[in-house]
């Protein structure tokens, strides 16, 4: 067993979270070093985000180029793949090489906590033992495997859905948060036949219904049959077919598909040989572990970023508490602020939010305005063949202060970063009514939303 020499900091978990943590904590002068058991990059990397982002990508482009050739789907489906995995090769070398050259040392390996300054890292039978001054836990999540849907065979979880080698004839999807409809709709667009199951009255139900409803239509037009308030309650694997059974307003019903993906949450990796028990972290019901505003944990010098905390399963916010946490083990003043954290789902059209909704503002007694504007009439939408959706701002109706905004639409994942910063910034939607946004572009939707806005805040006409 070797030992290394103690180090400032530990980060257990190369993900969005562990990897950013670590950069930052080197970038402010610290010894730091990162410990990951399986590939650098983490599930975002590998088996979330990027390879699924490449996919569904490649699934658009297919599928609007389809009525001006004849490209073959299969060959199409095997091209996303390669240009997939192309992808997130380069991304984990780009996580390798920026913690090089920021002088982070990788250790290969499972880590496990001995003591509250001790861990041993685990790999191939051999034993390094590292002690440390502080530690950030960063081990992110895995799929839940629900008891009568164990993963194997004609049963996938996102991991293999995202690894298919062909397109399905047919696929059922136990699930209809952003994961499986993401995932739903990429299949649905090279030909699949899906079915989505949601146990709730409507799909992606984060999302108000209003905003959901144009991407429920384009589900109906790429094939995808949605069924609501449904269970699923077993499976009978065939030679070559599954069928599942399911019950909906009490009566039984079954569908039959090549294969079933469920996808119907994430559980925190605070199990297993990590060892927390060991040290006395204790964890929530949920298996999470519980943060105060400097993502530190109930032991003073270690800190847990990520998945395997409160709050929506983001690769963003996992980067975002890696900083805090690294600048608070540097002694600055810092602490999380989540009032600007975007949700983005990548469906066809792309949903995103960011602040209050329309409901929340309401239910916290502030009185707000409204702003909304369509992608209808924007040049820039017609000329993408995009003029599905559109964009609404809330904001307080006595000063104009941007507390939210919800879109629907071509770009909505880029879009919404300009009104996170608004947010963040405390700007008004007047500072947005006001900004010049070039011609023609999608921007402009959020210059007439802004518009709409200010015609209804006080002392406005
Ligand atoms: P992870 O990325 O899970 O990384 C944790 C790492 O820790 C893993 O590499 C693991 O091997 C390692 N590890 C665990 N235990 C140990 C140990 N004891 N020793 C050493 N290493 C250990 N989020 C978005 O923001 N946008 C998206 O578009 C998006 N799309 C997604 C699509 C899919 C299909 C999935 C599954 C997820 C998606 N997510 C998306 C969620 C996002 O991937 C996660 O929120 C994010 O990866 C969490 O980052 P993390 O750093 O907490 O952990």
């Amino acid at each position: 067993m070797s030992k290394l020499e103690s180090i400032e900091t530990l980060v257990i978990g190369s993900g969005p979270g562990g990897y950013v943590a670590a950069l930052r904590s080197a970038q402010l002068g610290m010894k730091t070093a990162i410990v990951e058991r399986s590939q650098l990059g983490g599930v975002c990397t590998h088996v979330g985000c990027i390879p699924s982002k490449a996919l569904i990508a490649e699934a658009h482009r297919y599928d609007l180029l389809r009525p001006f050739n004849h490209t073959n789907a299969a060959a199409s489906f095997k091209n996303a793949q390669d240009f997939k995995q192309g992808i997130v090769n380069k991304q984990s070398g780009g996580v390798h090489y920026l913690l090089k050259n920021a002088g982070v040392s990788i250790l290969e390996g499972e880590a496990r906590f001995v003591d509250e300054y001790t861990a041993i890292i685990h790999q191939s039978g051999q034993k390094q033992t590292i002690s440390f001054k502080n530690a950030i836990l960063a081990t992110g999540s895995r799929p839940i495997e629900l008891q009568a849907f164990p993963v194997g065979g004609r049963i996938l979880s996102s991991t293999e859905a995202l690894s298919l080698t062909e397109i399905p004839n047919s696929l059922v999807v136990i699930g209809g948060g952003y994961i499986g409809i993401e995932l739903g709709q990429m299949y649905a667009k090279f030909g699949t036949k899906v079915t989505i199951l949601e146990g709730g009255q409507q799909v992606l139900p984060g999302f108000e219904a209003e905003l959901v409803g144009p991407v429920v239509r384009q589900m109906k037009a790429d094939g995808i049959q949605t069924i609501t308030g449904a269970t699923a309650e077993k499976v009978m694997q065939n030679t070559d077919s599954i069928t599942l059974h399911y019950s909906q307003h009490q009566e039984q019903h079954q569908v039959t598909a090549e294969y079933v993906l469920v996808t119907v949450g994430r559980k925190p990796n605070t199990d297993g040989k990590l060892g927390l028990e060991r040290i006395g972290l204790p964890l929530t019901s949920r298996g999470m572990i519980a943060t105060d505003k400097q993502c530190r944990t109930a032991i003073p010098h270690i800190f847990a970023i990520g998945d395997i905390t409160a709050g929506p399963a983001l690769a963003h916010k996992a980067s975002y508490e890696a900083k805090v946490a690294a600048e608070a083990i540097a002694g600055l003043t810092t602490e999380v602020d989540y009032k600007a954290m975007p949700l983005v789902v990548f469906s066809n059209p792309e949903l995103a939010s960011v602040g209050l909704s329309e409901e929340e503002a309401q239910a916290q007694g502030i009185p707000f305005v409204i702003g909304k504007a369509s992608f209808g009439i924007n040049g820039r939408a017609l000329a993408l063949r995009e003029t599905e959706g559109y964009i609404k701002i809330v904001a307080n109706q006595a000063t104009g202060i941007v507390m939210g905004a919800q879109i629907v639409g071509v770009e909505a994942s880029t879009l919404v970063s300009e009104l996170a910063l608004a947010i963040e910034m405390g700007a008004t939607v007047e500072d947005l009514a006001l900004t010049i946004h070039p011609h023609p572009t999608l921007g402009e939707v959020i210059m007439e939303a802004a518009e709409n806005a200010v015609r209804k805040t006080a002392n406005r006409n």
